[in-house]
């Protein structure tokens, strides 16, 4: 059986990342969604953009691609379709990959590519020192929002479910076990997928909005979320401000590969 471990690079530690941020969770859950389906390496290809959730990749015993700046997703579409039979896995914070790389997620929605898409999101730009993203709350103070941020921010699973994902879950640096999960269900589906971790930035993001340490942060991340089989009882208004956790959309459809391949097979037999 494999272990976490055997995906690691355990000679690169200690990692780079501040002490209490929510990243090396999702770490060790990735690894374990790996060691739990029990890939063969050179069947993954993990793309990563930039960013501190970026640098992940650095930590990996897989192949890995760090790419520019809200570009992940495209340089992973170009993977994807060049070898169909590799799992790709693309690692963008909320930065990259919903506000610089925002247009290549609700394409690679579209189009239904096929990859897993895991977007650590923490509100803000950790790595350039705090400044709002697309997903920031309005009110919330970051490095470019002293006096409370002016826009609403986005909610990545909605965006990316109008836009045509197949499939879309989300859940906490809080409960790794359930990341490892959904990623894994990811891995599974042919087709875009999309997971979405609610993660803490204790330095920048938590320190400006006085969340507390990380423990309280990370349990301030947990009581914003409510399990999507329990929201199914609850009313409109105890939902207010809360994020739906788990399995939101899980609505297969042929991906681009397979429907591009179908035009080729097409005009093959024509010609
Ligand atoms: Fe984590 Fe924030 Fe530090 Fe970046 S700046 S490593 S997101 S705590």
């Amino acid at each position: 059986m494999a272990n976490y471990k055997d995906y690691m690079l355990f000679d690169k530690l200690p990692h780079t990342w501040c002490g209490g941020c929510g990243h090396g969770i999702i770490l060790q859950a990735i690894a374990s969604a790996l060691a739990q389906q029990e890939l063969d390496k050179h069947e993954i290809a993990l793309v990563s953009g930039i960013g501190c959730f970026g640098r992940v990749d650095d930590y990996l015993n897989i192949n890995c691609m760090h790419v520019t700046h809200g570009r992940a997703l495209a340089a992973a579409t170009g993977v994807a379709l060049a070898n169909p039979n590799l799992h790709v896995l693309v690692t963008m914070g909320d930065g990259d990959g919903s506000t610089i790389g925002g247009n290549h997620l609700i394409h690679c929605a579209r189009r239904n590519i096929n990859l897993t898409a895991i977007i650590a999101n923490n509100y803000n730009y950790g790595q350039t020192g705090g400044q709002y993203s697309a997903t920031t709350p309005r009110g919330s103070i970051t490095a470019t929002s002293v006096y409370g941020h002016v826009e609403p921010g986005f909610d990545i699973c909605k965006l990316v479910e109008a836009a045509g994902a197949p499939f879309v879950a989300r859940s906490t640096a809080y409960n790794p076990m359930q990341i490892r999960s959904l990623i894994k269900q990811g891995m599974q589906t042919k087709g875009f997928a999309l997971i979405e971790i609610m993660d803490t930035c204790p330095t920048h993001y938590g320190r400006l909005n006085k969340m507390g340490n990380s423990a309280q942060m990370l349990e301030a991340v947990n009581d914003m979320t409510v399990p999507v089989e329990k929201a199914a009882s609850m009313t409109p208004k105890e939902l207010e401000g809360k994020f739906l956790t788990g399995v939101l959309v899980n609505k297969p459809r042929e991906d681009y590969y397979t429907r591009y391949q179908q035009i080729i097979d097409r005009l093959v037999k024509q010609a």
